[in-house]
């Protein structure tokens, strides 16, 4: 009994690090042999939808919105705005607690519910079943390359900032320091430094970076998102 579910959970946790953590098998990684960004927005349709719509209308740029179905449900008005915007809709699952997940049936349920070309598992969680079920349902993976980080307490400018240095091409590694900066601080910690280029008395703050590998071709999805 013991070793059975000590089975299950290294099976669990290898799924999750491989699929996930490295990606394989998704649009994951964004190539950077080309001037190219496809944006991608999780966790909606929400209160800041309309926001986002106006802003990406005014800079004539097009994004892929990752729904969850039961949000959808409660706002078809703002997903109808999406769809007439000609954003791309596709499922970020019915529900968004990853740990409900972990039982095979409900994840089936939460992958099936919605049609789409492109799945994004919440948080990017991978059980032994996700790649089977996606597969089964005709759904590609799709995970992310940067994340926004959006989440954090800090100002759109630090998180842009961030954001347009890993842009670059070639771009791995930590922030080159500026003239006159503590050489100790690049050595510790996440290799960004937020509070470059943040009004003066802004604290300054390393943000965690966690890039993602994949072997596809740029086709999907893939790219800078908002939340998971
Ligand atoms: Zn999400």
């Amino acid at each position: 009994m013991e070793l059975a579910l000590g089975l299950v959970l290294l099976l669990y946790g290898l799924s999750d690090i491989l699929f996930r953590f490295l990606g394989l098998g998704a649009y994951a990684r964004g190539s950077r042999r080309e001037p190219k960004v496809a944006l991608t927005f999780d966790d909606g349709p929400s209160e800041t939808t309309e926001a986002l719509l106006a802003l990406l209308k005014a800079h004539g740029v097009k994004a892929t919105f990752f729904l969850t179905g039961e949000r959808a449900k409660k706002r078809p008005d703002l997903v109808e705005k999406i769809r007439e915007a000609g954003h791309q809709i596709e499922d970020h699952g019915q529900i968004h607690q990853a740990w409900k997940l972990l039982l095979p049936w409900v994840e089936w349920r939460h992958m099936a519910e919605n049609p789409a070309r492109y799945y994004r598992p919440p948080h990017g969680l991978h059980t032994p079943f996700t790649r089977p079920f996606a597969r089964i349902l005709g759904k590609r993976v799709a995970l992310w390359d940067l994340e926004s980080k959006d989440w954090l307490d800090l100002p759109p400018e630090a998180l842009a900032e961030r954001l347009l240095y890993y842009l670059r091409p070639g771009k791995r590694g930590p922030p080159p320091r500026r003239p006159g900066e503590d050489p100790g601080a690049s050595k510790a910690g996440p290799p960004q430094d937020a509070g470059a280029g943040l009004p003066a008395g802004h604290p300054r703050r390393a943000l965690p970076y966690t890039p993602r590998a994949s072997s596809s071709p740029d086709q999907g999805p893939s790219g800078v998102q908002r939340a998971v």
